[in-house]
């Protein structure tokens, strides 16, 4: 990795990915909470639609029994009674059928002491039978009708239920008492239930269950498919905004960044680090250095006479001597050493795990193939060199003055040589003798 990736381009994808991973998840919150919402209000409205259509052919049903079939079969008027001339058992048995195709869609005629026991209102079936009577008194003149659901899980459905109250005297006739009704009813049913109902009673209701559990599962479905929907389309944005942002944003800022990097760091003409980078190597090998307790050397070296190949054979050739030295130089060090030109034509070699003895060694090494192989156009050049090794309690700059002065020594001894740097001075600390 370089460095130009770790310095701008993770932070920057990372903090992008953690806004946009944000926005998409209070997104997809936001969306899945009002789409599902949406759903299953749609699909209680379409079980309620469902619930008023059994309702009404239950009526419808009812009329026609009353209207079409009974005038002509009357009850009381045959031996046997027939009891598919009552408009509550055509709508209970048509519809019973239906059940039998739609499972779960159910119509009843609950009633709290019927004729028939098939119609008795279980448990709950009378709670809403008292409900509806409740509201029934409270007055209102509207068609008085409960909704609500009943069941859980798979069997939870919704039901619409009214009040069958008795409005006609006619019903009497069958449901006055077990002496005046038809004997042929009371041969069916027994005298035990259905007698005694008045004018006004409400004896019952009729109730529709539609289950809610198709319907539901239908807007789940769809609620799911939307949302891996979104997930698919996010991923798909997620990839490619992030491409888009590593084509456009992170590798052009990195190349700038390494481009500035290298300018702030690097010299241009010999391509070694430059002093500023070189300063800073050392502070991180001293601090290494100190943790492992290892030996760290630097070594100086000055190109001699230089002003005078430049008055001789020009500035190019100069520039071109520079330039040919740090490639010898590089060739001569591992890769954990570091070369600088620490300005105009000194430089400065930076040998980690390195005691003296082997880094005069090296400079020993790079005086030689500097001297003994001529440069293009110029011809033999020579350079001069100072080696110090670290203490390990000294600064920077002190190990740096030392291997100068060994530098200059080298000159003072006629160049084209290399001098080991004087130890630094040892810190003597004074202890005082207590007053006898
Ligand atoms: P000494 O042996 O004592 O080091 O003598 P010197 O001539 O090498 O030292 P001096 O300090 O007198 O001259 C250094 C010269 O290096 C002067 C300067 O013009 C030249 N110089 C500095 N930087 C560059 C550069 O980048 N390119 C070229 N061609 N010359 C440079
Ligand atoms: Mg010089
Ligand atoms: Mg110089």
């Amino acid at each position: 990795m370089s460095l130009s990736d770790s310095c701008v381009g993770i932070p920057l994808r990372l903090k992008f990915n953690v806004i946009l991973i944000s926005i998409f998840l209070i997104s997809l919150l936001g969306a899945g909470v009002y789409y599902y919402g949406f759903l299953e209000k749609g699909a209680i409205d379409d079980v309620r639609r469902d619930s008023e259509v059994l309702m009404e052919t239950a009526l419808a049903i009812r009329g026609y029994t009353t209207d079409q079939v009974k005038p002509h079969l009357d009850p009381l008027n045959v031996d046997r009674f027939l009891p598919q001339t009552v408009p509550a058992f055509a709508a209970v048995e048509t519809l019973r059928r239906l059940s039998e195709r739609y499972p779960g869609y159910e119509y009843r005629e609950a009633t709290l002491d019927p004729t028939n026991p098939r119609n008795r209102a279980n448990g709950w079936e009378r709670g809403v039978i008292e409900r509806l009577t409740a509201l029934q008194k409270s007055g209102t003149d509207d068609q008085v009708e409960a909704t609500g659901t009943v069941g859980e899980g798979i069997k939870r459905s919704m039901y619409v239920a009214r009040p069958i109250t008795i409005q006609n005297p006619a019903c009497l006739s069958c449901h006055g008492s077990p002496e005046s009704a038809p004997a042929s009813m009371v041969k069916l049913y027994g005298k035990t239930g259905g007698f005694g109902w008045n004018i006004g009673q409400t004896i019952g209701m009729q109730v529709v269950k539609v289950p809610m559990l198709y319907p539901l599962e239908k807007a789940r479905s769809t609620f799911n498919t939307f949302m891996i929907s979104l997930l698919i389309i996010f991923g798909l944005m997620f990839l490619g905004l992030n491409i888009a942002l590593s084509a456009l944003v992170i590798e052009p800022m990195a190349r700038l960044n390494r481009r500035l990097e290298d300018l702030a760091t690097r010299d241009f003409l010999t391509d070694l680090v430059n002093r500023r980078r070189f300063f800073e190597r050392l502070g991180s090998e001293m601090s290494d250095a100190r943790v492992h307790n290892t030996s760290l050397s630097v070594v100086m070296f000055d190109i001699d006479f230089f002003k005078r190949i430049n008055d001789t054979f020009g500035h190019d050739s100069g520039d071109l001597v520079l330039k040919h030295t740090a490639i010898r130089v590089r060739e001569l060090l591992r890769r954990s050493d570091c070369a600088a030109r620490f300005g105009g034509e000194e430089f400065m070699i930076l040998l980690r795990e390195t005691p003296i003895d082997a880094a005069m060694a090296v400079a020993e090494a790079v005086r030689a193939k500097i001297a003994d192989i001529p440069f293009e156009q110029v011809g033999t050049v020579s350079a001069s060199f100072g080696v110090a090794e670290w203490n390990h309690e000294e600064d920077a700059h002190a190990l740096i003055n030392r291997a100068d002065k060994a530098l200059y020594e080298a000159k003072d001894s006629g160049r084209n040589t290399v001098c080991r740097a004087k130890d630094a001075p040892v810190r003597r600390v004074l202890v005082e003798s207590p007053a006898v």
